[in-house]
């Protein structure tokens, strides 16, 4: 049994509570790892630490920070095949993407905050009988909050920027997917980086997660989770003046015209619909079909949804694994008995999935795939965060937008279209945060990453991520 410790002032702890909770594999249900549940008396431990750590990572040349950085990148490497495994035991996600998008990934996040950060420059304002300049300083000790879905990926995400930006950081994986986090903080103490600059607790997100959002001692909260987590994360920091930066649900639109390149387009939304399990908050959930190739796209969609193989996470074969929890597969079994109250017609998902002995306890799902669901249904309107799809029609450019906006969510939407024109009059007034037309989930570091209305606030990726995690301050000098 692996006996998962926090990592405060450099060294790997127990929680000052002795208590531990299970973390389960969700492909054959079973324990195999103890996480430290985390209180009060751990994040005081951790703020003593980041507190002394501060003057000292703030000041440091950011070559020197960047250094770190680029150890701890190679380090992920080094340990790809490791990492991989964990994660896609502790997730339940095929190996196979664990080894060429998570830990790749992971590693890519520490090295372009590395380089980011030397190339990173302020502004300066020249006048008739002045000059300002900005500097940007640290914000000082930041809270780094992710989610189960791409455990190390997501984590790194936050924590690569803020650390190279000089600040000292307090995170939390989510208790569900704990294991890389862990193994993460190991390879930190490798590295050599300095103790208490960055410091991990784990434990459950409404105790720990909420401790470390309530303490004033926190200038910054990057997170990544869902809406009713956010809003209340944005209620407790309001009143504090904190900075926030909020990457929430999403129902993602996907728009598909008649004159895209088809097999692209149901090549690419098989993927968005369906990769990790459907449980990426960038993945397309409602699919509009121009009405003219509804029948056509439906019929290719359908035979490449059948053929996906769900499996063993450890077989190559595999295109999907099983969900991550119990908890989350009762939820969209559950949007699976809703989306047929409310009318759906099922197209796929029910036949029986193969699995041998030690894998018939898993959390596996078929990918689902419905039609005939009017836009306003909660199938439709609600997040799922699972391997469930509708097909829609529309008719004509403005109803795919209205249908589109007809959200309370605004992620990422695709536009699938040979007409550049019309692609480019789509992306202007579609109300998401990210547009990718005739291609899905294609990230560049360097562009601004989130979402508008309850998707989120603020963005991350590239600059924007150092602006969030400094703080501005104008000096000006009169001739
Ligand atoms: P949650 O909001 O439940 O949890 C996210 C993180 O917050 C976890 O670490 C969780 O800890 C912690 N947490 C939970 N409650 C609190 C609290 N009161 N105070 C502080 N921290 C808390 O989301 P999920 O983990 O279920 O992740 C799925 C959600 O994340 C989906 O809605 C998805 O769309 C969204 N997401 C958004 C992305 C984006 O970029 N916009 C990317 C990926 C996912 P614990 O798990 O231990 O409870």
């Amino acid at each position: 049994m692996i006996k998962i410790a926090n990592y405060i002032d450099g060294d790997l702890v127990p929680p000052k509570s002795s208590l531990y909770m299970d973390d389960v594999n969700p492909a054959t249900a079973e324990v195999f790892a103890q996480i430290p549940l985390s209180n009060q008396d751990d994040l005081k431990a951790a703020i003593n630490s980041a507190n002394k750590a501060f003057p000292m990572w703030s000041k440091m040349s950011v070559e020197k920070r960047a250094n770190y950085l680029m150890k701890i990148s190679s380090l992920i490497k080094e340990n790809l095949d490791q990492l991989a495994q964990a994660e896609s035991q502790d997730t339940g996600k095929p190996l196979q993407l664990a080894r060429v998008v998570d830990i790749p990934r992971a590693s890519a996040n520490m090295e372009f905050f590395a380089h980011a950060i030397t190339q990173f420059s302020s502004e300066s304002h020249s006048g008739k009988n002045s000059i300002n300049y900005t500097l940007r300083r640290p914000v000082g000790l930041v809270a780094c909050i992710s989610p189960w879905n791409l455990p190390l990926y997501l984590f790194t995400w936050k924590i690569a920027p803020a650390l190279a930006a000089g600040n000292c950081v307090i995170a939390k994986p989510s208790e569900i997917t704990p294991y890389t986090a862990y193994l993460f903080s190991r390879l930190c103490i490798e590295a050599g980086l300095p103790k208490g600059v960055l410091n991990i607790l784990h434990g459950q997100g409404p105790e720990i997660g909420n401790t470390i959002v309530e303490s004033e001692n926190i200038k910054a909260v990057s997170f990544t989770g869902g809406t009713t987590t956010g809003r209340r994360i944005a209620e407790i920091s309001a009143p504090l003046f904190r900075k926030v930066s909020l990457e929430l649900g999403g129902k993602n639109p996907a728009l598909v015209f008649a004159d895209c390149d088809l097999d692209k387009a149901v090549e690419g939304l098989v993927r968005a619909s369906f990769t990790n399990q459907g449980e990426i908050c960038l993945c397309a959930s409602r699919i509009y079909i121009e009405k003219s190739i509804y029948e056509q796209f439906k019929g290719k969609f359908i035979d490449k949804v059948k053929a996906l193989k769900v499996g063993a996470p450890d077989e190559q074969s595999s295109k999907m694994g099983a969900l991550v929890s119990a908890q989350h597969l009762d939820k969209v079994r559950r949007y699976i008995a809703i989306a047929k109250e409310e009318g759906g017609r099922l197209l796929c998902g029910e036949e029986p999935i193969e699995l041998e002995e030690k894998y018939k306890h898993g959390y596996f799902l078929r990918p689902h795939v419905f039609e005939n669901l009017p836009n306003t249904c909660r199938t439709n309107q609600e997040e799922i965060f699972g391997p469930l799809v509708s097909l829609n029609v529309f008719q004509g450019e403005e109803e795919a937008l209205l249908l589109a906006n007809d959200s309370e969510y605004g992620l990422a939407s695709s536009i699938w279209t040979n007409d550049l024109s019309k692609a480019n009059r789509i992306a202007d007034q579609i109300e998401t945060g990210i547009v990718w037309i005739n291609c899905w989930m294609n990230r560049d570091l360097r562009t601004p990453f989130g979402g508008m209305k309850n998707s989120g606030l603020g963005r991350e990726g590239g600059l924007e991520a150092l602006r969030f995690f400094t703080e501005p301050k104008n000096v000006c000098i009169e001739f």
